[in-house]
C-alpha cells in the first residue's frame, strides 16, 4: 500500500517514491514468472489530479521460468512501465467503481500497488517464453535437446505406410 496523503489531494502536487518489495505470490504465468519473495524495485511517480491520483511508475525484477520448446530453465529480468488513475473513494458514488483498464480506487488516499503491478507483469509477458528466439525445441523421437545436438538425428524407422508403397514401387520394378 502507497500512501498519497503526503499530496494533500492539491491537484498539481507530485512526489517520486522509489522502493523495493517482495514479489508477491504469481506474480506473472505459470511458465514465467517472478519468484515469490524476490525483491521488485519501483520507481513511481505520484500525482494529485482532480478526481484522484496518477500512479506513474516502473518495476523491475529477476524472472524465472522454462522454455517452452525444449523445458531449459529460463532466467531472465523484466522492467515494465505502467500507469493507473486512482480515484478518491469517498468521491465516487457507491455502485459506480470504474470498470476501465488503468483507472482503479483508492482507500483512504492508500494505493494498492499489487493489482498494477500483476497487470503490468502478466501484460508483458511472452505467453509462449522460450530460451532463445530460434529455439529448435526437443527432438520428437527421444526428447533431447535440440540446440545442445543439432547435427542430432535417428536412423530413419521406416514409416509403415510408405513400407506399403515401396513394395509397389518395387513390384513396378
Ligand atoms: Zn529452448
Ligand atoms: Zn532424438
Amino acid at each position: 500500500m502507497l500512501d498519497t496523503r503526503e499530496l494533500g489531494r492539491r491537484p498539481g502536487s507530485q512526489r517520486e517514491v522509489s522502493l523495493t518489495v517482495p514479489a508477491p505470490p504469481d506474480l506473472g504465468i505459470e511458465v514465467l514468472h517472478v519468484p515469490e519473495g524476490a525483491p521488485v524495485q519501483l520507481d513511481l511517480r505520484i500525482e494529485a489530479v482532480m478526481e484522484g491520483v496518477l500512479v506513474t511508475g516502473e518495476a523491475q525484477a529477476a524472472l524465472e521460468g522454462e522454455c517452452v520448446r525444449c523445458l531449459e530453465p529460463i532466467d531472465d529480468e523484466i522492467d515494465v512501465r505502467f500507469q493507473e488513475l486512482c480515484l478518491y473513494d469517498d468521491q465516487v458514488a457507491p455502485g459506480e467503481a470504474p470498470e476501465d483498464d488503468g483507472v482503479s480506487m483508492l482507500q483512504d488516499d492508500l494505493v494498492d500497488l499489487e493489482p498494477l503491478l500483476r497487470d503490468a507483469v502478466v501484460l508483458a509477458l511472452p505467453f509462449q517464453p522460450v530460451c532463445e528466439d530460434d529455439c529448435p525445441g526437443l527432438c520428437v523421437e527421444c526428447g533431447a535437446r535440440l540446440a545442445d545436438d543439432p547435427e542430432h538425428s535417428h536412423e530413419a524407422a521406416i514409416d509403415p505406410r510408405w513400407a506399403g508403397l515401396t513394395a509397389l514401387k518395387q513390384d513396378e520394378d
